[in-house]
Formats: structure tokens, sequence, C-alpha cells
């Protein structure tokens, strides 16, 4: 066999341009993207087929990946190919409309849903973790989520930062961040968080473009450099206290700028509570949902972590949840000194809280960590027992606070790349869309700025979210401009599992829904199925995104807009059900505002019957 087990450049570089190189457009789009997503400029660790979030990947190992080529390639276009966890299984017979590929991803039936099995699986190639739109074949970059963390800044901003919110709002209260800016910045505000891989990444741009400064620990010098290269981030430092001392200038200057620190999260929270440095705001984006191959313990060096995360993986794991639940509780510390502190979407919280309930549980009186030393450890020591217990959910998640009224109107993040490879096209539907939707004052704020900071990686590509009417909208005209030859190549139009009605996970997405319904599955489920009824392109069903094993299902969906009649119908079922089925979810739930977006979109929502 001719299949390699690295990445090879040449091999899987992704075609451009308008030429065909498999039976029709969808299949054509479809191994664009999943080239797409492993191209280096794009992926965090292409020879490990890992695109972001931990070991978010695209493809379970090199020969499934050659083997989806392949079969994209002789896929006919009333055919369907079928990924169980990243590998291709067969082609069965369906229809012109039906998706060209339906996957699957990383499912185990409930009562074996933890990492434990899943790492057993994965060992014997059995599994891959799919993420989000690693394993879904629509991750476009940190850009992906640059908007969604700029959002939630702005809304942090209104709301706290605001003249209007001198009178200051609980986090929940807020309105729709998309909609509404009640001019608040983060100008002089000092925002502390951690991470800087895949998404975690567009934290510090997300942050400078709202005018604060951003103050980030990452333990891999690799990933600072790849946010500086990439214009994500300003400076690196490698000393806490410089790093520190340079955010306080900066603060005091009212300058927009980002700083990534190398060193543990951990460490730069103990530091600053050492110091005496309250953030205004305070966060996490480090991969704390995989707390063995994601999460960095403080009391290991990097390299130490790689070496005993093979070794001793037991080891690793109560390092890993020692530190995470440490990393809570010193954030709960800032948060009670003031610090504006919320979960961003990596689980942290429970991690905290799995810790707490083993401890008190195992009755252990001693710090798991202090009772071995097997290896060298960093000289900050920190005990679990000197914090009060009880409190690991104590901070709200950013989907509570921020982000729910948006879902209650279909808003979420829509994105859509050029398979041409051509960046005029994308600032052709740029244009577009600034022209579509002329009163969505905030969307056009975040054109005008993504065109002039965010450099593309791998084919060009936008994010924008737009809502119930609007995606259905969108997606027609970008047809149109593909049928009359405005673009050079069909565009294909997708989201994040993050969506309005495509996801269960209630540590995040879900997390304190009005009538107590966060663990319910149904919706993702549903929403797979009704996308998949409605002939999206290509249709994904994942567990355990963003958040890992035993934590959420969710579904994905793409759709190529390839300027035919038939994908103008499809464009109509599909962007219209999809975020329908988020309006839907959270009418049903209670939201009026909900309610009464399915009442102006006429979405039949059954509350007369
Ligand atoms: P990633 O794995 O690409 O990056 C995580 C980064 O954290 C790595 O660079 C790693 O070196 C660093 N890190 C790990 N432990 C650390 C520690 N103790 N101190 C400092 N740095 C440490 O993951 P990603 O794609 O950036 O996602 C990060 C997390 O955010 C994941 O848990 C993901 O599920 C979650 N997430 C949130 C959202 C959202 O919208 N809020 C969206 C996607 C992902």
């Amino acid at each position: 066999s001719t299949t390699t087990q690295h990445y090879d450049a040449i091999k899987y570089k992704t075609p451009t341009g308008s030429e065909l190189t498999c039976k029709g457009w969808i299949q054509e789009a479809a191994l664009r993207m999943l080239l797409n997503n492993l191209n280096p400029d794009v992926a965090e660790r292409p020879d490990d087929l890992i695109v972001y979030g931990g070991r978010g990947k695209a493809a379970r190992n090199f020969e499934a990946l050659d083997n989806i080529i392949a079969a994209l390639k002789v896929l006919e276009n009333d055919e369907s190919l079928l990924i169980q966890s990243g590998k291709p299984v067969g082609i069965l017979k369906t229809h012109k409309d039906a998706p060209r590929v339906l996957i699957s991803n990383s499912q185990l039936v409930p009562n074996w849903a933890n990492w434990k099995h899943f790492d057993e699986l994965e060992k014997k190639g059995l599994m891959m973790y799919g993420q989000m739109t690693a394993g879904s074949w629509i991750y476009i970059g940190s850009q992906g989520i640059v908007q969604g963390t700029y959002e939630t800044y702005a809304a942090i901003a209104d709301r706290h930062f605001s003249q209007a919110s001198s009178n200051a709002q609980q986090p929940g209260t807020h309105h729709s961040p998309l909609t509404i800016h009640a001019g608040g910045t983060l100008k002089g505000t000092l925002n502390v968080t951690a991470g800087l891989g895949g998404m975690g990444g567009a934290q510090p741009l997300a942050i400078t473009m709202n005018e604060g400064v951003a103050l980030i620990a990452e333990v891999e010098e690799w990933r600072i450099d790849k946010r500086i290269e990439t214009k994500y981030l300003d400076e690196k430092y490698t000393s806490i206290d410089e790093a520190i001392d340079k955010a306080q200038v900066y603060k005091a200057q009212g300058t927009a700028k980002s700083i990534g620190v190398l060193c543990n999260a951990v460490h730069l929270l103990q530091r600053l509570i050492e110091r005496n440095i309250i953030p205004d705001t305070l966060t996490d984006q480090t991969s704390a949902h995989d707390p063995l191959i994601g999460y960095v313990p403080h009391t290991l060096t990097n390299e130490q972590a790689n070496i005993l995360r093979t070794q001793n993986p037991t080891e690793y794991l109560e390092r890993s949840y020692e530190s995470m639940y440490l990393h809570v509780q010193l954030m709960l510390q800032l948060m009670d000194q003031g610090a504006i502190t919320f979960d961003y979407g990596n689980n942290i919280r429970a991690r905290a809280f799995e810790f707490e309930n083993r401890q008190t549980q195992a009755d252990s009186q001693k710090p798991i960590v202090d009772s071995k030393e097997p290896l060298p450890t960093t000289h900050y020591r920190l005990s679990a027992n000197n914090f009060p217990t009880g409190r690991c959910f104590s901070f709200p998640g950013f989907v509570p606070a921020y982000i729910r009224p948006l879902f209650c109107e279909g808003k979420g993040p829509f994105r859509w790349a050029a398979l041409s490879g051509d960046a005029n096209d994308i600032a052709v539907t740029d244009e577009l869309i600034m022209n579509m939707f002329p009163e969505n004052k905030g969307m056009i704020r975040w054109m005008k700025m993504a065109q002039e900071k965010i450099a593309f990686q791998g084919l060009p590509a936008r994010i924008c979210w737009l809502g119930q009417g609007e995606r259905e909208k969108a997606g027609l005209a970008f047809n149109e401009l593909v049928r009359t030859g405005k673009v050079k190549a069909p565009i294909v139009i997708g989201r994040d599992h993050l969506d309005t009605g495509s996801v269960a996970s209630p540590n995040r997405e879900t997390e304190s829904m009005l009538d107590g319904s966060d663990a319910v599955a149904d919706w993702p489920i549903l929403n797979a199925l009704v996308n998949t009824a409605g002939g999206a392109s290509w249709v994904s069903l994942h567990h355990g995104g963003g958040v890992g094993m035993g934590y959420s299902i969710h579904a994905g969906m793409v759709i190529v807009a390839d300027g035919t009649d038939d994908a103008e119908a499809r464009l109509k079922r599909v962007l219209r059900n999809d975020p329908g089925m988020g309006v839907i979810r959270h009418a049903d739930a209670g939201y009026e505002l909900a309610q009464e977006t399915a009442k102006a979109h006429n979405l039949n929502i059954l509350d007369r019957i």
C-alpha cells in the first residue's frame, strides 16, 4: 500500500480552482474540506491527523484518510458514503438529494460513554474523537471561533464596562449581543485566560478587537509562536512577572495588546493572587475536556507531561485532575475578589467537581500529588485541601451568561468557504452579506474588522453569526453568485455544532435551560435527521465534542451552493430547517424570544393544536 504514516503536503494538498476531481461538486466539496481541515496552515497537528480541540481528528488514521479520498473520487451523484468514527465503511445507493456523506463519530452507548472506554477502543483502532468540526470537515481555522469569542467579550463589555452597565447586570440577563451594543469597551481592562490552541488562539484577537489587554498562559511555545505568526497574538514572554508587568502597563495606558506567556495557567493565576492583581475578566480555554491528551498539569513541565502521559497514564490523570481542581479554585478566589469569571466551554468546572467528589468519596486527607514523587516537579506547591468544597460550579458557563438569547433567534456560527481557493470570492460574498443586511450593525462591524484583521488559513472562508431567515437568504444569494459566475467555483456553507438546535451539552450549550431539559439529547438527533431529510450535502452526528466523553451529543451539517436549481431547493429547506430546529427547541423550553421568533418566521411550533 502507498499509505504514509505522516502528513504528506503534496499528496494531501487541497485541490482548488473550478475543475472537478470528483464526479460532482458535492463530493468535490467534501474532499476539499476534508483536506483543508488537515492543511498545516489550518490543523494544529496534521501528522497526527489532529485538527483542533485536544485530539479532534478528521480521519481515524492515514489508511482511512486514503480510503475516504478514494471513495469520494468514485462516489456517484446518487450514492452516499458512510463514515464510522473517521473510517469509510461503505457506499450505499440513495438519491440525488440525499447527503453524499453520512458521518457518525465517537458514539458510545451511554453506560460506556467515558474516556476510559473510549481510550481502549481508540488504542485498538476502533474509534476516533471527532470534536465538532474536525470530524465533520468544516473547520476553518481559528477564525471559526473569533466572532463568537469577540461577541462574547463585546457582551461582557456592554454589561460590565459601559455607562449603561453602571448598575451591574448579572450574567444571564442580557439581551442579544449581536443586535444590541451598549457601547461597552474593554479599553483599560485586564483579561486573563489560558490556552492558545486551535480555538483558544482566537481569544487574544477577540479581546484586542474589543480594545482590551489579553494576558494568556500557554504551556507550548510553538502554539504561542503560531498565534503570533497568524496575527492573532501580539507578544510573547517566558517570564510570568515580566508578562504581568507589561500587561499592567498596557492596561494603564488603555492600549489594546495581547500577551502570551509560556507557563501553566495555574502558575499564572497563583502569581496574580500573590501579587494581588485582580483581572477584570477571567476564563480558560485549555483542553480541560480531555484530561489525558488535552490538559497539562501544573506539577509537570511540558516535556515531563509528554513522557508521563504515555508511560503512566493513570498517574498523569491524577495529576491532571488535581491541577484542574486547583485551577478552578484559583479562578474562584479571583472571582471572589472581583474578577468577572466564566467557563468558556471546556468543561473545567465538571473536572474540578469530579475531582472533589472522588476526594470526598475516598475520604483522602493527603493531596494525591504530594504522596508520590517519581518525577521532579516545579516549585509551585498547592494543596487541594486548602479550599472550601461545593463551589466548582459557582461561576457560570458562557452560554447561559451571554449566548442563549442568540440561540433563541436561531443565531449561530454560520460560515462558508470558497472552494475556488480565491480570496476574492470571499470578498464578493462579504460585500453581498453587508448589502443584504444593512440593519444588522453588529454584523457589519464584525465583517469590516474581519476583513482588516483576519488572515485566511487554508481555503478562504468567513464566519458570521446569522439567524433564522438570514441564513436561508444568504445561502440562496450565494447560489446565485455561483450560477451567474460572480465567484469562480461553488461555495460551501456550514456551521459549528455549537449552534442553536444541534447540541445537547448540559455544561455548555444547554446549561441551565429554562425547563431543566439540559441533558435531553433528542434535539441533536432530530437535527441530524431533519438535515438528512432536507438534503444537506453531508451530515454528522458526534458525541463528546467541546466537553468530552459522556457530556455532549451534537450534530453538524454542510451544504454546497453549486449554482444549480437542485441546490437552490435544498438550500431553501436546509437553511430554514436547521436554525429552525434551534428556535423550536428553545420555544419548547419556554423561551419567549424563541416563541416570538418562531411566529415571526412562520415556524410551525404546534402551540395551537
Ligand atoms: P487545543 O487542544 O487546540 O488547545 C488547547 C491548548 O491549551 C494547547 O495549546 C495546550 O498546550 C494548552 N494547555 C493545556 N493545558 C494547559 C495548562 N494547564 N496551562 C496552559 N496551557 C495549557 O484546543 P482548542 O481547540 O483551543 O480548544 C480549547 C478548549 O476550548 C477545548 O476544551 C474545547 O472543547 C473548548 N472549546 C470552546 C469553544 C467555545 O466556543 N467556547 C469552542 C471550541 C472549543
